[in-house]
């Protein structure tokens, strides 16, 4: 299989993107942000040109950004107006923080190939690195910028696939990096914030990072054996090009009236939500109502309350909790120990926020799917305030 990372990274984003992406080939348009980050990559590509011989001026660089800029790509003027300041300023300090001179770059917007062995097949994940840089003590750096408004986290970086899966391509391209074991320093650079994260890639990283894409590779084998790509709905949503087709959403962009057997399904949704209500509003008052039979019991030591309609019961309950060691020592003898035992997901889940990134990484491998089944939610439109 050959396979980019960014196909992969959206397979695991979310596997219906991926098949619109990468299967179906349903070309969207490249949203603002996107273009935005596109014009920011090709404006630092021509500051570090390598085939000039004389670096740009600030001038010439804020020059090439507004005879390149796309205005067409906003449809608000404001916000248009907006972005190309903060393209002028993303490029004005970096440019004071960067001059070329301090750098010995190697490549710009180089590809490779990431070989990922699974049994005796060789699988490739391919991309593009933005810059490779020659560091002091004959060091590489694999540099790659981002446009994002946040910055992560200094152990997000560390344990950031993307990054380990550059240092195997680099490492692919130039083998003399495997045989002598150099070590690769990979950073993020965040172009709003003028600021870079680095890390340095341990075998152990690199080794959990290819796990990693196995691991993906093997989901995306299977989702495209089985033709099964779920959506799979998050905080990129807003984001992704293919809402209006995607069956999560493309609900929320129908109109007109749409009936099902006859019935107007909006106003069966409207319907839906509003029972919920009724049935929320009653248990809440039911559980009010138990509160005071208790109270009245209590105080005038009954256990039955009647009227015309039947009788109210109060029985108590009791719940026990075994002491596992006693009982294992019963049963273990017996070979029903194992019978029993089950994996508490609740106190795992909390568990595992504790424990390292390898561990996590191990507990997720060993997650199996046993059942499936769809369930219903309700997620209420905001009221406008007035
Ligand atoms: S809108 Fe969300 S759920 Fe639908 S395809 Fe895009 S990312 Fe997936």
């Amino acid at each position: 299989m050959r396979l980019s990372y960014s196909a992969l990274d959206t397979f695991k984003q979310c596997p219906q993107k991926y098949k619109f992406q990468y299967v179906d080939k349903i070309s969207a348009p490249k949203s603002k942000e996107a273009i935005f980050g596109t014009l920011i990559h090709n404006a630092l590509k021509f500051f570090h040109d390598p085939q000039r011989i004389v670096s740009p001026t600030e001038e010439e660089l804020l020059s090439f950004w507004s005879e390149n800029w796309a205005p067409s790509a906003f449809t608000d003027s404001r916000e248009e107006a907006a972005a190309f300041t903060q393209g002028v300023l993303i490029l004005k300090n970096y440019f004071a923080k960067n001059s070329p001179l301090q750098f010995n770059i190697m490549a710009l917007e180089t590809p490779f190939e990431a070989p990922i062995k699974i049994a005796n097949e060789i699988h490739l994940v391919t991309g593009k690195i933005d810059r490779v840089d020659k560091i002091e003590n004959d060091l590489l750096e694999v540099i790659d910028y981002k446009t994002a408004k946040k910055m992560p986290a200094q152990k997000n970086v560390d344990h950031n696939l993307q990054l380990s899966v550059y240092h195997i391509g680099l490492a692919n391209r130039w083998p003399s990096i495997k045989q002598e074991n150099r070590p690769i320093k990979t950073s993020l650079y965040f172009l709003k914030h003028g600021e870079k994260l680095s890390s340095i890639k341990t075998n152990q990283d690199l080794q959990f990072a290819e796990q990693n894409v196995i691991n993906l590779l093997e989901q995306v084998k299977k989702a495209h054996g089985e033709e099964k790509f779920p959506p799979q709905p998050g905080p990129l949503c807003p984001w992704c090009p293919y809402q209006q087709i995607c069956p999560v959403w493309k609900h929320k962009f129908v109109e007109q009236k749409i009936f099902f057997n006859d019935q107007d399904v909006k106003a069966l949704i409207n319907e839906y939500i509003s029972l919920k209500d009724e049935v929320d509003e009653r248990a809440k008052k039911m559980t009010g109502i138990k509160d005071t039979f208790s109270k009245f019991m209590d105080q005038e030591n009954m256990e039955r309350l009647f009227s015309d309609s039947g009788f109210i019961a109060r029985q108590m309950v009791q719940r026990f909790k075994y002491d596992p060691l006693l009982i294992k020592d019963i049963l273990e003898p017996l070979g029903k120990w194992q019978e029993i035992l089950k994996v508490d997901e609740t106190k795992l889940n909390k568990a595992i926020k504790e424990l390292p990134y390898d561990i996590r990484q191990k507990i997720e491998e060993a997650r199996k799917l046993y059942k499936e089944y769809k369930t219903f939610s309700i997620s209420k439109t905001k009221k406008k305030k007035p």
